[in-house]
């Protein structure tokens, strides 16, 4: 990393609230290794958390008129998509944004006032922390990075969706990871985690862990929102971003080593 990149990162850090404990080592790009220096215990092993009561509905979506839609029919399908009671307050329906090649992919829970007033997701406070979050690990939305949401459309005053919100939406976020193709997912929060991985459980327990969703490795964190309300687990999600990072590495190694 050029010292104006690393201290670029740093200012990062400082401002999502983590003090650089953990530097990554000396890289290109977001490949760097976490420094030895990272207690690794730290990654595996948690108190567990009591489990939130969520309803998780079992994925569909490998059939119906969605499964083999290109970019521009699925944009136009969920602009116009009423299969859920969350088209009816909505003011702008949030596709998702980014890089449609990207090899990592953010999926957070829904849209907030601010995405459902502007129809992208994650610009509001804990949209900036995510970009600050991205920063930290030398990404940039829009570039290699495609950020998405488990429901399109704004669930009224910010409550989870609802299961059936969720089962009704999977379909379009399953068939955007088939069209981008991601090489890592990054699980934002608990309504995300359990949403992809088809099971209920706390971010605690499924933090530090390489899961898979259809094949693609994933890997959980705390959602930002969270973040700005409880300072005390950032450094936490700052680990979650180092292994991401890691496992990103491990994965392109084993990539090269095959070929
Ligand atoms: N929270 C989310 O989960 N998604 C957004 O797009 C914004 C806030
Ligand atoms: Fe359609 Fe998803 Fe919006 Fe529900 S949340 S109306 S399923 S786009």
């Amino acid at each position: 990393m050029t010292d104006a990149a690393n201290t670029r990162r740093n200012e990062m850090l400082k401002e999502i609230g983590i003090s650089p404990v953990w530097r990554l080592r000396d890289a290109p790009q977001a490949e760097a290794e976490v420094e030895a220096s990272a207690p690794a215990a730290a990654l595996t092993v948690r108190e567990p958390e009591a489990p939130l009561a969520v309803q998780v509905v079992s994925r569909n979506a490998d059939t119906g008129p969605v499964a083999g839609m290109d970019w521009p029919a699925l944009k136009a399908c969920v602009a116009e998509c009423t299969a859920c009671v969350l088209h009816a307050k909505r003011n702008k329906t949030v596709f998702g944004v980014g890089d449609e090649n990207a090899d990592w992919l953010f999926v957070g829970e829904g849209p907030g006032a601010d995405e459902d007033a502007q129809g992208e997701p994650f610009v509001g406070q804990a949209g900036k922390l995510l970009d600050n979050m991205l920063a930290a690990i030398a990404l940039k939305r829009g570039a290699n990075v495609y950020i998405a949401n488990i429901v399109k459309c704004r669930p009224p005053g910010n409550r989870n969706p609802q299961p059936e919100e969720a089962q009704a939406c999977s379909a379009y976020l399953q068939r955007q990871i088939e069209l981008i193709q991601p090489k890592i997912i990054i699980a934002l929060g608990k309504v995300a985690a359990v949403n992809l991985l088809g099971r209920d459980a706390s971010i605690a327990s499924l933090r530090g862990q390489v899961h898979a969703y259809r094949g693609i490795p994933l890997i959980v964190t705390y959602h930002p929102a969270y973040l700005l309300r409880t300072l005390n687990d950032k450094a936490k999600a700052w680990e979650d971003l180092c292994f991401a990072v890691k496992t990103m590495a491990d994965l392109q190694m084993s990539g090269a080593a095959a070929t």
